[in-house]
């Protein structure tokens, strides 16, 4: 058969199947109510697998904001300061444009990644699954038991098991949530200041407090109800795969060529799948993977594991549902690198070569300076004329950095009011004169150039305005 015949077959079998799941949301029932997923306690060997990976995951994400580089911690998102740091570099407000071109760098890869291979990112590495599948819903289980008495505890009366059980859960829940806002906070504000809290008090700390007890709330109410939700409704890489996935993009897919029509395994004449349903009840998000990529998915590979262990049941090859492109399956064609990629790759090349250069040729100190307000020129003794002038520095380094100001191609002197020592981490603020004899200023306005110094040598340059009087 040829390939344009497979395609046609193909769709032909997939208009087959009934497309009116796209009418409605699993979570949502036909009155608008919220439809509470329950799905079943996956097992098999990607869940294996994604167990052991989480258990990796936590301990990086549980120990990082205790790990320190020069007295640093590896990763502060600090928006309340505007202090920023990567891999133990500081970045400052006034490497914006350098933060500007690292977020473009990470965008572009997600982009490239999620075009190549769909959202594996939010089945094996999101921190909301991680936790929900691999923390909370695993307690649920350990708790409740799994699913069928799940429904038999929420049914029954509140009764003493009742009590214990939905008791115990919310208890478990609520303290894990504080634990991880601990965390939270500690990779915003730092894990010291997260420490002060418990040292000194909340009312030193009523901010640290605060901002604790809003994101418990949040981590509790997101895991002990709102769940899939979130992933269906706000997170918006999710609402990005319509635009970013096409028939190339690698995801958990269901091959319904050779699946359909679907029928009983003591039948003949019909596809691999047993209709058995398998795949619908260990879904997190409560869809059918058998109507096609939808935007519900998380990829979470727990309807993988699960097909899996019914086709070893039934005797029939593994991979009914598996890690594949539509083109794979509807056309048994492999996977290609589409022109697509290709560009992708060049820009994402480009960009990381061109944030390379700024991260490498980026300043310890940065300065501005700017004329005083409300000065123009004061007349001196011996012919000079003087300028005052602000200069603001940021020392992006951590140590005390001593500097020194010379004017270049030009001769004058410049006379500091303060020695410029910058505290390490620190903005500094300070003012200084330029002074030139009369004869040397022909201009009203001149653009002078004005050297920063450290121990003798030059580590930035930049420009002042100098005023003089009309001539
Ligand atoms: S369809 Fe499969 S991979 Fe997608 S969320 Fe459901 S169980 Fe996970
Ligand atoms: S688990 Fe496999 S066989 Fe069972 S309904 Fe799902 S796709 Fe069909």
């Amino acid at each position: 058969m040829s390939a344009s015949d497979s395609e046609t077959l193909a769709n032909y079998k997939k208009e087959m199947i009934d497309q009116s799941f796209r009418d409605s949301v699993a979570t949502i029932s036909k009155e608008g109510n919220r439809n509470y997923i329950h799905p079943q306690k996956p097992k098999g060997k990607l869940y294996n697998l994604r167990s052991y990976f989480s258990y990796f995951y936590l301990i990086l994400f549980f120990t990082l904001p205790f790990i320190k580089i020069g007295g640093e911690p590896v990763f502060l998102i600090n928006v309340l300061e505007r202090k920023f740091i990567l891999f133990g570099k500081i970045f400052w407000p006034q490497d914006f444009f350098i933060f500007a071109i690292g977020l473009l760098t990470f965008l572009v890869f997600i982009i490239l990644f999620t075009v190549a291979f769909g959202r594996i990112w939010c089945g094996w590495a999101c921190p909301q699954t991680i936790f929900m599948e691999m923390v909370f819903r695993k307690i649920e289980f350990f708790i409740e038991g799994d699913v069928a008495q799940q429904k038999r505890l929420n049914a029954r009366p509140w009764d003493g098991e009742k009590i214990l059980k939905k008791g115990a859960k919310t208890i478990v829940f609520f303290m894990l949530s504080f634990l991880i806002a601990n965390f939270f906070l500690g990779y915003i504000i730092g894990i010291d200041e997260v420490g002060k809290l418990v040292q000194e008090g909340i009312f030193v700390h009523i901010g640290t407090f605060s901002a604790l007890v809003l994101f418990t709330l949040v981590f509790f109410f997101v895991y002990l109800w709102f769940r899939e939700q979130a992933c269906i409704i706000v997170c918006p890489y999710g609402r990005l795969q319509g635009v970013l996935l096409d028939k190339n993009s690698i995801l958990v897919a269901y091959d319904y060529v050779r699946g359909e029509p679907r029928g009983k395994a003591t039948e003949q004449g019909h596809g691999d799948c047993v209709n058995c349903h398998a795949c619908v009840r260990v879904c997190p998000t409560g869809i059918d993977i058998r109507n096609g990529t939808q935007l519900e998915c998380v990829n979470c590979t727990a309807c993988i594991d699960a097909c899996d262990e019914i086709m070893d049941h039934v005797g029939k090859p593994k991979g009914l549902i598996r890690y594949a492109s539509e083109n794979n399956i509807a056309l048994k064609e492999k996977t290609t690198y589409t022109w697509r990629l290709k560009l992708y790759t060049i820009v994402l090349t480009a960009l990381i070569c061109f944030l390379a250069i700024l991260l490498i040729t980026r300043a310890d100190v940065s300065a501005r300076i700017i004329k005083t307000p409300g000065q123009t020129y004061q007349q001196l003794d011996n012919n000079k004329i003087s300028n005052l002038y602000n200069i603001k520095l940021a020392n992006k380094t951590r140590r005390i950095i001593h500097l020194d100001l010379k004017l270049e191609d030009a001769i004058g002197e410049i006379k500091l009011i303060n020695k410029i020592d910058v505290p390490k981490e620190s903005y500094f603020q300070t003012s200084f004169f330029i002074i030139f004899t009369k004869d040397q200023i022909h201009n009203r306005k001149t653009k002078v150039n004005v050297g920063i110094y450290e121990n003798g040598k030059r580590i930035q340059n930049t420009t002042a305005t100098f005023l003089g009087p009309t001539i």
